[in-house]
């Protein structure tokens, strides 16, 4: 198993073919690339995508990997096909050693802010670097990563370094999530001070609330693209803590969450709706609510419910 840092070529200056694929989290390369990512990488290793951005190399990317497949491999299997559009799958001609890497979509990232690699960040991963002094900081790297053929091999400590930067809540935490699903998440001191970075953050707790819930508390709506992770408890009123507690979560439909969010409802201790006496009959119908409606009240929700009670409904 190796994980490595690779430099990628921007689309701008390769005829326009983005490689990686970021929209799916694919990579193809090909010749003695591709031979490295075929024999060195394996299901769990991570791949890390640096390029030049103005005056400074970046990784602005990273893939946690879930296969690496050999080209004709991928393009006789339909389901793949019809999938993806990576460029290298939709080529006619093979070259050799061409290879595709998927990337897990729920644990690989595009960066918000790419993460500079500069001598520092060298120093701390233990890469040799021993620039001429008349080379400007940016070309000694540059030539650097060109020295290892783009590809940079990464050991389990450098990898815990970088993700550490890059992922605020680093994949101890994903995997936790996943194993404690439909559990409350409880932060210790570091991750709750980056979990400050709110759209991680959010994403995650829809995430988590789409594993416990598939559809609309309240009505039928089961698209995941519309449907909304409510906090019970407002983002801005709630902890670190809380803020990514499920159990400080409601997922519903956009109608029903905007009149969650707006305090037109609310539920008593047992779910059942409660409706603002300010609604009238018409409204509630085009509304889509009645009096008999209810969600499932889980214990550990009925403190963030009082505080929705007692705050928020009208
Ligand atoms: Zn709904």
């Amino acid at each position: 198993m190796t994980s490595y840092l690779i430099q990628y070529i921007d689309p701008k200056d390769n005829e326009g073919e983005e490689d990686p694929l970021f929209s799916e989290y694919t990579y193809g390369d090909k010749g003695n690339r591709g031979n490295t990512l075929k024999t060195q990488v394996l299901k769990g290793d991570f791949l890390f995508f640096n390029r030049s951005i103005e005056d400074k190399v970046c990784i602005t990317a990273f893939y946690e990997v879930v296969e690496v497949l050999e080209i004709q491999k991928a393009k006789m299997n339909n389901s793949i096909m019809r999938n993806y559009r990576n460029p290298h799958l939709l080529r006619n001609n093979v070259q050799e050693n061409e290879v595709i890497v998927f990337g897990n979509p729920d644990k690989s990232m595009i960066l918000d802010t790419p993460l500079e690699v500069n001598m520092a960040l060298l120093k701390e991963l233990s890469v040799e670097f021993k620039p001429s002094p008349n080379q400007t900081e940016k070309a000694a790297i540059s030539s650097k990563l060109k020295n290892y053929g783009r590809f940079i091999p990464l050991d389990d400590s450098q990898v815990n370094i970088l993700l550490e930067k890059v992922n605020p809540l680093h994949t101890a935490s994903f995997l936790k999530l996943q194993k404690d699903l439909g559990k409350s998440i409880v932060l210790d001191k570091t991750e709750k001070d980056s979990v400050v970075k709110a759209r991680i953050g959010q994403s995650i707790f829809k995430r988590t609330l789409l594993a416990v819930e598939k559809k609309c508390g309240l009505c039928g709506v089961s698209d995941e693209r519309l449907l909304v992770a409510s906090h019970i408890k407002p983002w801005s009123h709630s902890t670190h803590k809380e803020r990514l507690d499920v159990d400080n979560g409601l997922l519903l439909c956009p109608n029903h969450d905007a009149l969650f969010d707006k305090g037109h409802i609310s539920f008593d201790k047992d779910g059942l709706i409660l409706i603002s006496s300010s609604l009238d009959k018409y409204s509630k119908l085009f509304l889509n609510i009645n009096e008999t409606m209810n969600i499932r009240m889980e214990e550990n929700q009925q403190q963030y419910m009082k505080w929705h009670r007692e705050n928020k409904f009208k």
